[in-house]
């Protein structure tokens, strides 16, 4: 077994070679597929998230242990399988559910396990893709993702594909009735459009400060494109909503974005906050009530929803989002280029 460790946050990451794991009791041995890098990866190596005020969230602070080796959204090939797992067999494909808490809490057992206190979550708290091989603790985090789709178009899904679902399944009923405005056009936001059309909703409107990837969010389906820094954007989203904004996800998440959509919500309006680029707003509490706004954070998605996404997407793959293939070598240069923001739609190891 071959495996890429962030050894020091920062630091370019190193090979570790063991002998393959054998897989005891529930967990199941897979062979890596594929294994998307996400930006979140970025920050993890990095070590830290930006609070805004020159304040930081180190992770090492928050249970990341090093030497780690990351890689979240992972399709494998089971190659063993401990002597209590059951429901997976030698040569299945499957996608692996990373979110993975202690799974005896009460927020586990409401199946809630992306928020457990105690996180085991794959490529984050354990070993994750970017290596020849992974251990999955249980058969029910691996989930068929059918025939129709290639292991590097199914990987995002556990990743940005529930992330972006667990956001729009906040906004609820909204998602058909009105336009939603995505903010951010990278991975995540691309695979959010083509959510939407899969979900039969009314349409995304998309937001990102890159022509580029303006461009790359109307070819995955977005019926409309506002350059944030424009003067006026604020009035060229209602004018493509319609009207004020009932709708919005931020997958940005920085101080800016945040504002745009705040300035843009109508009464009653929901803003749901998915990215982690850092930053704060100050906003007069009096527009929480006097707007009634929501303003709601997503962090990821319950392996339910990942398994509805899954339902909604097997036999009508999304539209492959932009996706580069790297060997394990590429993945360092790929982090660098996450960094530099010069990352168009995704990138997918093939570790195996
Ligand atoms: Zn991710
Ligand atoms: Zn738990």
């Amino acid at each position: 077994m071959r495996s890429l460790q962030v050894c020091r946050c920062g630091e370019p990451m190193q090979f570790a070679e063991r002998a393959d794991p054998k897989p005891a009791g529930s967990e199941v041995l897979l062979k890596v597929l594929a294994a998307g890098i996400c930006h979140s990866d970025l920050h993890i190596w990095e070590g830290y998230y930006d609070l805004g005020h020159g304040k930081r969230l180190q992770l090492l602070e928050r249970g990341i242990k090093l030497p780690l080796t990351m890689g979240h959204e992972n399709v494998g090939q089971v190659v063993a399988v401990g002597p209590k797992a059951r429901g997976v067999k030698v040569g299945d494909k499957r996608l692996v559910y990373p979110w993975i808490g202690c799974g005896a809490c009460a927020v586990c057992k409401r199946g809630d396990e992306q928020l457990c206190m105690v996180p085991r979550f794959v490529g984050v708290y354990r070993d994750g893709g970017y290596a020849t091989h992974l251990i999955v603790p249980h058969p029910r985090y691996l989930l068929n993702y059918g025939s129709r789709m290639k292991p590097e178009q199914a990987a995002p899904l556990a990743c940005s594909g529930v992330t972006a679902y667990g956001a729009l399944k906040k906004l609820g009923p909204l998602v058909k009735s009105e336009p939603v405005v995505v903010i951010g056009a990278g991975g995540l936001g691309l695979i959010c459009i083509a959510i939407i059309k899969a979900m039969k909703g009314k349409g995304a409107i998309a937001v990102d400060i890159d022509t580029v990837k303006r461009e790359a969010a109307k070819r995955a389906g977005a019926f409309a494109i506002v350059d944030p820094n424009a003067p006026d954007a604020v009035a060229q989203l209602q004018a493509a909503a319609k009207g004020p904004v009932w709708a919005a996800v931020d997958f940005v998440g920085n101080s800016q974005t945040a504002q745009l959509a705040i300035d843009s919500l109508v009464k009653g309006g929901k803003l749901i906050v998915v990215g982690l680029f850092g930053g704060d707003i100050t906003l007069p509490l009096p527009f929480v009530p006097i707007r009634a706004m929501t303003i709601q954070g997503s962090y990821t998605g319950s392996l339910k929803e990942l398994n509805e996404l899954i339902k909604l997407v097997r036999n009508r793959p999304l539209p492959l989002v932009p996706t580069q293939i790297s060997a394990l070598d590429g993945a360092q240069r790929v982090i660098s280029d996450l960094k530099a923001g010069k990352v168009v739609g995704r990138v997918v190891l093939t570790p195996a």
